[in-house]
C-alpha cells in the first residue's frame, strides 16, 4: 500500500481559519501553500483541536497568556491533548515518523516561539481611558502559548520526541517560506 509514513501535528487554524478570534485571520480557509506543500511531500496533516473554541467559542475576545495560565485552561488542554498524543505514541511505535508540529506565534495558546501578553489586560473594561491603556499594554513577546506548554509536558511524560515550528501570522508569507525550507530538511 502506497503511504508515506510521515506525519505532520497542525494547530486546527492551519486548516480552519474559522477558529480564530474574529478579525484576526489574513486568509480565508487554510494556509493553502502549507498544506499543498505536505500533500506534494507525502506527508499526512493531523489537525490539533483548537482549545480556544472549546472553551470560550467565536464570539471570544483576544486573550493574552497571563489570561489562560489557568488551572481550568492547562487542565482542559491536557484532556483535549491526550488523543493526538497517544496517537502520535502509538505512530511512532510502530515505524512512522513525526515530522513536527506546527503552531501559530503570537498566540496566547498555540505559540511556539512568541506569544501574547499584558499583566494588566482584562477586567472591568466601561472606562475608555482605562481599556485603551489596556489594549495598548498588550504585546508580544519570546514565550510558548499555554496549549502548547501543556503539549510539550503531555509529549515528554508518554515519551514522545516532537519538533516544533512555526507560523507566524503577522508576516505570513515570509514565515512559510522559510517554514517550508526549515521543514524540507527533516524530509
Ligand atoms: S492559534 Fe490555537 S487557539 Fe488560536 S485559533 Fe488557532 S488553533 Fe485556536
Amino acid at each position: 500500500m502506497d503511504r508515506g509514513k510521515k506525519i505532520v501535528v497542525l494547530s486546527h487554524c492551519i486548516i480552519n481559519a474559522n477558529s480564530k478570534v474574529e478579525g484576526l485571520s489574513t486568509y480565508s480557509s487554510a494556509v493553502k501553500s502549507l498544506v499543498n506543500f505536505f500533500m506534494d511531500s507525502g506527508v499526512g496533516m493531523m489537525q490539533l483541536p483548537c482549545p480556544e473554541m472549546e472553551m470560550y467559542g467565536i464570539k471570544r475576545w483576544g486573550h493574552v497568556k497571563e489570561q489562560f495560565d489557568t488551572v481550568h485552561f492547562r487542565k482542559t488542554s491536557r484532556e483535549m491533548l491526550r488523543s493526538t498524543v497517544g496517537q502520535l505514541q502509538n505512530y511512532i511505535r510502530n515505524g512512522y515518523e513525526v515530522i513536527g508540529l506546527v503552531g501559530i506565534d503570537g498566540s496566547p495558546s498555540c505559540g511556539v516561539e512568541k506569544t501574547c501578553s499584558s499583566r494588566i489586560w482584562g477586567g472591568e473594561t466601561s472606562e475608555k481611558e482605562e481599556l485603551w491603556k489596556r489594549i495598548e499594554s498588550v504585546e508580544t513577546v519570546s514565550g510558548r502559548g499555554i496549549f502548547i506548554e501543556e503539549f510539550l509536558k503531555l509529549a515528554d511524560e508518554s515519551g514522545v520526541e516532537v519538533e516544533l515550528f512555526s507560523v507566524d501570522e503577522s508576516e505570513i508569507e515570509g514565515s512559510i517560506e522559510s517554514l517550508i525550507e526549515k521543514i524540507k530538511t527533516y524530509l
